[in-house]
């Protein structure tokens, strides 16, 4: 029984077998439909890999040899299918920054995820690529495998570059750059217009560029520009604005539109140069150009006028020892003689603010001389007003002719006192100071070095910017007739450039005046002047000397003087004739004297060919101005003998004495 159950056991009904062959058919079926489904899923993915736009690239993870690469990838590289397929990574040159060993793929096959963000890879041909790389490790079918994706970046990169650059550019322009919307509102400026107007990027980004309006410009102005600009035009032209911190300033602008495709002006941008620097230049190029030119025309004309005096001086001196002091004529003569006097201080005054004067610097000691100044300072400006003196302890010695201290200080003091009403102070200070480059670079006309400085203040009435743009020229005064001449300051100019200095004033109306006055350090001794003090006129022993002029009221003139000293005189009206009449002369010539600036030759040359002629002979030059041809600007070289046209009778007698003896 049990065997035929057993046996039953093995048998099936038909049925039953039916069943099991349609579960087999069953299942056959699905795995049919299972391996379909698989090949429908491979090669969808399959379609994925191959038409990626990003490079994929299989890597068997253990043994490091290329299992699969897309065409994007290889078409990147421009590696053909099978020179990538089963070789080793490291052996493909193109990934030796990943992994060019052995060793370095270590890191790809244990890192389950690595990413380099932009990473350098170059082309079969050699041509260099950015990519981002990523690195996946997982496991295929009991496999391990390293799936990198690879994204060309380059355009990318190129375009982040570029707008980098272009950043680059608008940030360090030295002009300053703001980009407003089309209506007007900025949304973008750039550091250079932080630096000039004072206002941060985050302070005016929403604001309107309203808000650097001065009020100096008026309505029409702006509705003018905003008009072009909105039309589509550019509008350029020079605005003046307002810093933040309240101070105004001069701009060149220009502001363009900005269109889109569609030609819509979407944006403004405006450019913008400070130029208020530029134009405090100009200005102050002018002035000096203006001083220059009215230098040389005052110099001119003083030089001829200078003649005159000395003609008119001359001969009244000469006249007035001719009348008796009782008789009426004298007391005439005495007053031409006084007007002439006064007229030489003026041509004195524009000779030294042409430089034309003529000068005998030496070293010298600013202190010591301020100090000897002081009590004659004092009485100059009345006992209602304090001097005070501060002095600067080891002070540079400078090298000038004292006078000239003299005349600057005598000219600032006067102002002084003109400009305090009752009681005020006036102080005069020394110090020593450098002027660096850069300062040199902002105020035009000064010179980088070490000065000597002398400050005149006073608190006084003060200057408005009108009155300080005219001080220095010749005959500019604010004061009443017959007050002021116009003549102080500018004289005090020219001799602080005949000087190689330079001026600097300060003043504001209501708040006094300051005047520094840079004088350059002379590195050398300070020397002790005695000044000399001779009472008699020295008259001639019979002496014959030679003077020549070309001015022939001014030669006629000389003749006389120099005769009623007593001396032997031959007179030539140009350098020739003073050859010849030295060439015919039989005896001794002891003393040359001569003009400087002559037609036909300069004095020096002359005494140089006479010279040769009479070794022994002494020279003394004389001239209302000497410049460039007797010295450089004016200054004596050293042992010249020098004689300053108008000069007195007893000044000749005195100068013709002291050539002769050679002193
Ligand atoms: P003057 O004194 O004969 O007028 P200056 O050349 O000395 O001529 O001065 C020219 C002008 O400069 C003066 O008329 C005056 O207006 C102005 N000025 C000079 N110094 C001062 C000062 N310390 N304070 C105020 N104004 C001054
Ligand atoms: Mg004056």
């Amino acid at each position: 029984m049990s065997e035929t159950n057993d046996e039953n056991r093995h048998l099936l009904t038909i049925s039953e077998l039916k069943r099991e062959i349609a579960l087999l058919e069953e299942s056959h079926l699905e795995k049919e439909r299972a391996v379909s489904a698989l090949q429908d899923s491979e090669k969808r993915y399959r379609r994925l890999f191959e038409s990626a736009k990003d490079g994929i690239l299989i890597l068997d993870a253990d043994t490091g040899k290329v299992v699969d690469v897309n065409p994007f990838l290889l078409q990147l590289l421009g590696y053909a299918y099978d020179a990538i397929c089963g070789q080793y990574i490291w052996e493909l040159g193109v990934f030796k920054d990943i992994a060019a060993s052995r060793e370095a793929f270590k890191t790809l096959q244990h890192n389950e995820y690595i990413r380099y963000d932009d990473l350098p890879l170059e082309t079969l041909d050699g041509r260099p690529i950015a990519v981002e790389f990523v690195s996946n490790v997982y496991v295929v079918d009991y496999s391990k495998v390293i799936q990198c994706n690879i994204r060309d970046i380059t355009g990318r990169k190129k375009a982040d570059a570029e707008r980098k650059r272009l950043m680059a550019a608008i940030e360090q322009v030295g002009d300053a750059i703001v980009m407003t919307d089309a209506q007007g509102t900025i949304q973008y400026v750039n550091p250079a217009f932080e630096r000039t107007t004072g206002y941060t990027s985050v302070e005016v980004v929403g604001l309107n560029p309203r808000i650097l309006q001065s009020g100096r410009l008026d309505e029409s102005f702006y509705r003018n520009l905003w008009d072009t600009i909105s039309d589509g035009r550019i509008w350029a032209g020079i605005m003046v604005n307002k810093r933040k911190d309240g101070n105004l300033y001069s701009e060149e602008t220009t502001i363009s539109p900005i269109r889109d495709s569609s030609g819509r002006i979407v944006n403004y941008v405006a450019v913008q140069r400070d130029i208020t620097e530029h134009l405090h230049l100009t200005a102050q190029l002018q002035q000096a150009q203006k001083m220059e030119a009215v230098g040389l025309l005052a110099g001119g004309v003083a030089h001829d006028y200078n003649n005159m005096l000395s003609v008119i001086l001359g001969y009244t001196e000469l006249a007035l020892g001719k009348v008796d002091r009782t008789e009426s004529l004298h007391a005439d003569l005495e007053e031409i003689y006084k007007a002439a006097i006064r007229s030489t201080e003026i041509t004195r005054q524009l000779l030294a603010f042409a430089r034309k004067q003529v000068i005998n610097p030496v070293v010298l000691n600013l202190n010591q001389n301020v100090q000897s100044m002081l009590k004659m300072l004092q009485r100059l400006i009345g006992e209602d007003i304090t001097l005070a003196w501060q002095p600067e302890v080891g002070l540079y010695p400078i090298k000038m002719d004292p006078a000239q201290i003299d005349q600057l200080l005598a000219n600032l003091c006067v102002n002084a006192r003109d400009a305090i009403t009752d009681v005020g102070r006036v102080i005069i200070e020394t110090k020593n100071v450098i002027i660096d480059e850069t300062y040199c670079i902002h105020n035009i006309g000064f010179e980088p070095g070490e000065y000597a400085l002398l400050t005149v203040s006073d608190d006084g009435c003060g200057m408005d910017k009108e009155t300080l743009g005219h001080i220095f020229e010749p005959f500019f005064t604010t004061k009443g007739m017959g007050k002021g001449t116009g003549l102080g300051l500018s004289t005090v100019h020219g001799i602080v450039k005949q000087n190689n200095g330079f001026i600097n004033v300060y003043s504001e109306p209501g708040n006094g005046t300051t005047f520094k006055i840079y004088l350059p350090w002379y590195a050398g001794q300070t020397i002790e002047v005695q000044p000399e003090d001779i009472e008699e006129i020295p008259l001639s022993r019979g002496e014959t000397v030679l003077v020549v002029e070309d001015e022939p009221l001014l030669l006629k003139m000389d003749k006389k003087m120099l005769e009623d000293l007593g001396y032997r005189v031959l007179a030539a009206g140009a350098p020739s004739e003073a050859i010849d009449l030295a060439k015919a002369h039989a005896g001794q010539i002891r003393l040359l004297i001569t003009d400087v600036v002559m037609p036909e030759m300069n004095g020096r040359d002359l005494a140089e060919r006479l010279q040769a002629l009479y070794p022994d002979m002494k020279i003394l030059f004389m001239s209302g101005y000497t410049a460039t041809v007797i010295a450089h600007r004016g200054v004596l070289d050293e042992g010249v003998n020098f004689i300053q046209k108008p000069f007195s009778f007893k000044g000749l007698g005195i100068k013709v004495r002291d050539s002769l003896r050679g002193t």
